[in-house]
């Protein structure tokens, strides 16, 4: 997708659209007749794709549905697997942004990296790699899961063998018969754990907190399925719903966290039957409440670590050597390679430090260490910004692709306002106050901060800004309401 990058970047767009992934790809499409096709998507890599692009670790699949983990208004029926591997989903997207004219638009290899709001022009001007431009309305549509997290270990940087993050596999290094240490026990290394488990000579995996792991029971979708998928569009719908709200349903528990105890008891269940040995189960049964971290799906995880070639290490990491890990309790393990399953920086979004109000300050130090945003999407002081994957918009139970479809009916109503007052348009602070409250107490008694671990759904002031802590409807029928009382305009004051 080289020839993605065509045409020059001009002086001034409508819309400026930072970042390819789906919420980048779902806004082009949604608000692109807004402003009569002057939009412009930056993008800092060679091709657009976002997570589904940089995660491609082996055995890289996402945890929710397929027919649920798409666009209402582009549904496929060309998934192989009920849960679609990170090719697949790559080439969704990128299927999706081609079938609706969108390369044309797009500047990859182009990262933006500051935004300025001129009150006096009533616009953004964006530094990117590639010069200056300016826009009237911004979507920062960076994700917040873009940057990885290495472990700031002792002697990390003395390692003489190949070592990398998840999100930035090295296809280059052959793990055939080698030692290799694995650190991180979430989301993404239950997935490849048990795809490098068979190759590898050894693998001494480093976990700090056990997962809940549940049954995943993926099927392969067969021909006929697929092909009833393309001729009944009515029935993708209803299979749609029926796994939307069989998620939905599931929230119940999340918020009266006594109710997992149902799952808990299945959890259990499931490490039984994988892991025969006591010891091992031991290490591998969590002590908090199901929930409170994700909770993981992998039918291949625990049966990989009940294999001979794999140790788990509960006493944690001291420091790295030339030669390998050595572990809490002094033991060193020597390793050809390590490779890191420790997520992503979430202590504050993307870019935020670097996008600056009227008066010069960064959203990040507008925030402090709990941001906040007006339904997870505009910021008081921000006029015209619309951050997707903002404060409270991830999810625990469910795709977050339609939490950025419910978004972006907001947005478009909120930049047609803006439009139509001839100005901008940003949340008042008491409405982006008033949100912030009823965050804190929709979360108040959920499992999120009552199920006792530490997760990064919350921040550093200990309040949850990461997850929206209701349901889709929840937050949908509020951002199916533009109300105007909440918001202020401001005109431009110079002409343009
Ligand atoms: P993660 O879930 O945040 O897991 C990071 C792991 O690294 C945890 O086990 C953590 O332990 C451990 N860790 C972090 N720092 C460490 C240190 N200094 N020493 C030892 N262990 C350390 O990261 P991830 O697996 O990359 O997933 C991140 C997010 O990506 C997920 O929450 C999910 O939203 C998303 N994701 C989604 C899918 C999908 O299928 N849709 C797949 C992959 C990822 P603690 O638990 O003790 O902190």
């Amino acid at each position: 997708m080289t020839a993605l990058d065509a045409g020059t970047t001009p002086a001034h767009h409508a819309l400026a659209i930072i970042g390819s992934g789906f919420a980048g790809i779902g806004a082009a499409i949604r608000l692109e007749k807004l402003h009569g096709g002057s939009v412009v998507i930056y993008e800092r890599a060679e091709t657009l794709g976002g997570v589904w692009r940089d995660n491609d670790y082996p055995g890289a699949a996402c945890d929710v549905q397929s027919l649920l983990y798409s666009f209402s208004f582009a549904p496929s029926h060309r998934w192989r697997h009920t849960f679609a591997r990170q090719p697949e989903i790559r080439a969704y997207l990128e299927r999706v942004a081609r079938e609706n004219g969108l390369l044309p638009r797009l500047r990859t290899g182009c990262a933006v990296t500051s935004l300025s709001w001129d009150p006096e022009a009533a616009r953004w001007t964006l530094e990117t790699e590639r010069g200056t431009s300016t826009a009237d309305h911004v979507v920062l549509a960076t994700g917040s899961l873009a940057d990885p997290a290495l472990p700031a270990i002792d002697g990390i940087e003395s390692f003489t063998g190949p070592m990398f993050h998840s999100s930035q596999w090295d296809h280059d290094t052959d793990l055939t018969g080698k030692r290799v240490a694995v650190v991180g026990t979430g989301a993404s290394a239950i997935q490849f754990v048990p795809r490098i488990q068979p190759v590898v000579g050894s693998l001494t995996l480093f976990q700090r907190t056990p997962p809940w792991v549940m049954p995943r029971n993926d099927r392969p979708i067969s021909s006929t399925k697929r092909a009833l998928l393309r001729a009944l569009p009515g029935y993708q719908r209803a299979l749609r719903a029926l796994i939307y709200a069989q998620r939905e349903i599931k929230l119940l528990a999340f918020r009266h966290p006594v109710l997992m105890a149902i799952g808990e008891k299945e959890g259990r269940a499931h490490l039984a039957h994988a892991v025969s040995d006591p010891a091992l189960r031991e290490k591998l049964t969590p002590d908090y409440r199901m929930g409170c971290k994700r909770i993981l799906l992998s039918d291949e995880y625990y049966p990989a670590l009940a294999q001979p070639n794999v140790n788990v290490e509960t006493v944690g990491v001291a420091r790295v050597t030339a030669d390998g890990v050595v572990d809490g309790n002094g033991v060193a393990h020597d390793v050809d390679a390590i490779i890191f399953g420790t997520g992503f920086d979430t202590s504050r979004l993307p870019l935020t430090d670097r996008i600056f109000d009227a008066d010069g300050q960064s959203m990040a130090a507008t925030w402090g260490d709990s941001p906040r945003a007006y339904l997870g999407t505009t910021v008081a002081g921000f006029p015209n910004l619309y951050l997707m994957h903002g404060p409270n918009i991830a999810l625990g139970h469910t795709s977050v692709i339609m939490m950025f479809e419910s978004q972006l009916h907001y947005v478009e109503r909120a930049m047609a306002h803006a439009i139509r007052s001839g100005g901008t348009v940003e949340p008042t602070v008491e409405a982006q106050a008033d949100y912030a409250n009823d965050i804190d107490a929709l979360t108040d008694g959920t499992v999120w901060t009552s199920g006792g671990c530490s997760s990064w759904y919350l921040d550093p002031a200990g309040r949850n800004s990461n997850l929206w802590p209701g349901s889709i409807l929840g937050y949908r029928s509020r951002a199916i309401r533009f109300d105007g009382a909440r918001h202020q305009t401001q005109p431009a004051v110079v002409s343009r």
